[in-house]
């Protein structure tokens, strides 16, 4: 019964159900493209669309020494950053963990904590003397501060933003309608510290800025990590809500915050399966960031451990571990997407040769006669099994060498829709700017740089195998070969630290 034609047939309309078409990717971009018009000429729309009221991007001759704090990922940052203004920079960092009591109760709690950790910082790494460092001297009794948060704010001002909404986990109370700049700036003075925020820099915008800042341009900043969302150079022109404010006045660029994660909140148009919706039932923001859910690190696993437990869940007979599981895979949150990685990288075991099954569902009838695998496959997926085995708490002799290639093909199908989906997102900017034109419309592009700057940041796109390859085949089919082969995706290192520095370098320059 272990391997009817109806257990042939679960897998395969699994695999289906994950599977997105070139029609497919290319109708969620023209969407998508409709979600960034609507979220560009007003307010309160899904796509936030958010202007940065940051107006220029870098080219690598800015200097100076800033202080940055980061909250809006798995850890909180403090960091010094000095703009040598030779496309370098160097940086002190620290790591703060921001536990989930933080990130679910009172938001001033939250911010004397931040302010805390920042005095913690100064204490330990006095302000340094690098060349270049003349505008902390130029104020030597204040330092200047530059926010990155990363979360939905409706930004007025380069230094003020209202908070919209909470994502990724955190819900603090009496946070949001609020300003985050003064929120913080207010526990910096309960404290008497003589510390100044100046800017308030989203991190994909932060990301864009300091890719800018070594890179010498750039057009697009994109974060796949805990979370995802994008930030691009647009003409003031089509930020049509900005119509009536002074910013707009000169016309000119801004950078524009996308929120693209929440594409589709209304699930109209994207793919979702059955691990999908019983991820989002169970999230804290049931029905919002719907894109993001089938896209970044905090979720992936999860919709991964949703399809393994169905299998093993299976009637009249399970599907997968013989109906046993462990208590990572019997909890919320329980299988992390750098599970997922580290399945995938032992199946290549890093020789970087063709892989077979790349992409299909397990074929049951192979496992049969184990004895008969090929044997370069039965290596592998025996690589695979010590993964599990160590990753979900089983034994190895409770892995079989089907179970192994039943979570390999799980993990890297569930990534294969998220680096597709994400390459719809980056498409959407690329046709958005003109750089681009949808597949199947008419025209032509009206930007032709030999080289378009795309700085990425997030554990997913730097260690989740073939991430950026399987992202790159999306952007073939929604945009074409001859654009695709022009964006040159690079690391923007430090994005949040470099941005937030470049953000409050403008600030200073324009107050
Ligand atoms: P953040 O976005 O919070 O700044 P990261 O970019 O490191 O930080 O993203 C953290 C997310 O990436 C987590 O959800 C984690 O599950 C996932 N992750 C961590 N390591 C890996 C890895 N090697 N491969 C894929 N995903 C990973």
């Amino acid at each position: 019964a272990h391997n009817t034609p109806d257990a042939q047939r679960i897998f395969d309309e699994i695999h289906h159900a994950f599977e997105l078409s070139s029609e497919s990717l290319i109708q969620l971009t023209g969407q998508f493209l409709h979600e960034f018009k609507v979220g560009l000429s007003g307010y309160n729309h899904a796509m936030a669309m958010i202007p940065s009221f940051v107006t220029g991007v870098p080219d690598g001759t800015e200097t100076g020494t800033f202080l940055a704090l980061d909250l809006g990922g798995t850890n909180m940052r403090v960091c010094e950053v000095v703009l040598k203004g030779d496309t370098t920079f160097s940086l002190r960092q620290q790591k703060y963990k921001v536990s989930d009591a933080l990130k679910t109760g009172e938001a001033a709690v939250l911010f004397d904590y931040l302010a805390d950790s920042v005095d913690a910082f100064l204490t330990s790494n006095p302000p340094s003397d690098a060349p270049g460092s003349h505008e902390l001297e130029s104020t030597p009794d204040v330092v200047h501060l530059g926010l990155t948060f990363s979360f939905p704010v409706e930004q007025t001002a380069l230094n003020s933003g209202k908070i919209l909404t909470w994502t990724k986990g955190f819900s603090a109370k009496h946070a949001i309608g609020n300003d985050v700049v003064k929120l913080l700036q207010d526990a910096f003075d309960r404290k008497h510290m003589h510390v100044k925020c100046v800017a308030l820099v989203n991190d994909t915008v932060g990301a864009l800025l300091s890719r800018a800042y070594t890179a010498g341009g750039c057009t697009l900043g994109a974060i796949f990590g805990t979370g995802t969302n994008g930030a691009y150079v647009e003409d003031i022109a089509n930020i049509k809500k900005l119509a009536n404010d002074p910013a707009a006045a000169n016309g000119g660029v801004m950078i524009v915050n996308t929120e693209w994660g929440a594409f589709n909140n209304s699930r109209s148009h994207l793919p979702s399966t059955p691990f999908d919706n019983a991820l989002d039932r169970l999230s804290i923001n049931p029905s919002f960031q719907a894109f993001e859910k089938m896209i970044s690190g905090m979720y992936l696993g999860e919709v991964t451990r949703n399809i393994l437990l169905s299998l093993v869940d299976a009637a009249p007979k399970s599907l997968l571990f013989g109906g046993k599981t462990t208590a990572a895979l019997n909890a919320q949150w329980g299988l992390d997407t750098s599970v997922m990685s580290a399945v995938e990288e032992a199946w290549e075991g890093g020789d970087g040769e063709a892989t077979p099954w790349q992409n299909t569902a397990p074929q049951l009838s192979l496992f049969e006669d184990v004895e008969k695998l090929d044997a370069n496959v039965a290596t592998r997926l025996n690589r695979v099994r010590d993964v599990i085995a160590k990753e979900l708490g089983f034994s190895v002799d409770a892995v079989s060498l089907r179970d192994a290639e039943i979570v390999r093909w799980a993990s890297s199908m569930v990534a294969r829709r998220a680096a597709l989906l994400s390459g719809v997102a980056v498409g959407t900017v690329l046709i958005q700017t003109g750089r681009g034109v949808l597949s199947g419309q008419e025209g032509q592009p009206t930007k032709n740089e030999p080289k378009i700057g795309v700085g990425v940041d997030g554990s997913l796109i730097q260690f989740y195998p073939h991430f950026e390859e399987t992202l790159r085949e999306s952007l073939r089919i929604v945009v074409g070969a001859d654009v695709e082969k022009r964006v040159e995706i690079g690391l923007a290192k430090d994005g949040s630290g470099v941005g937030a520095a470049l953000c409050a370098l403008q600030a200073v320059k324009q107050a």
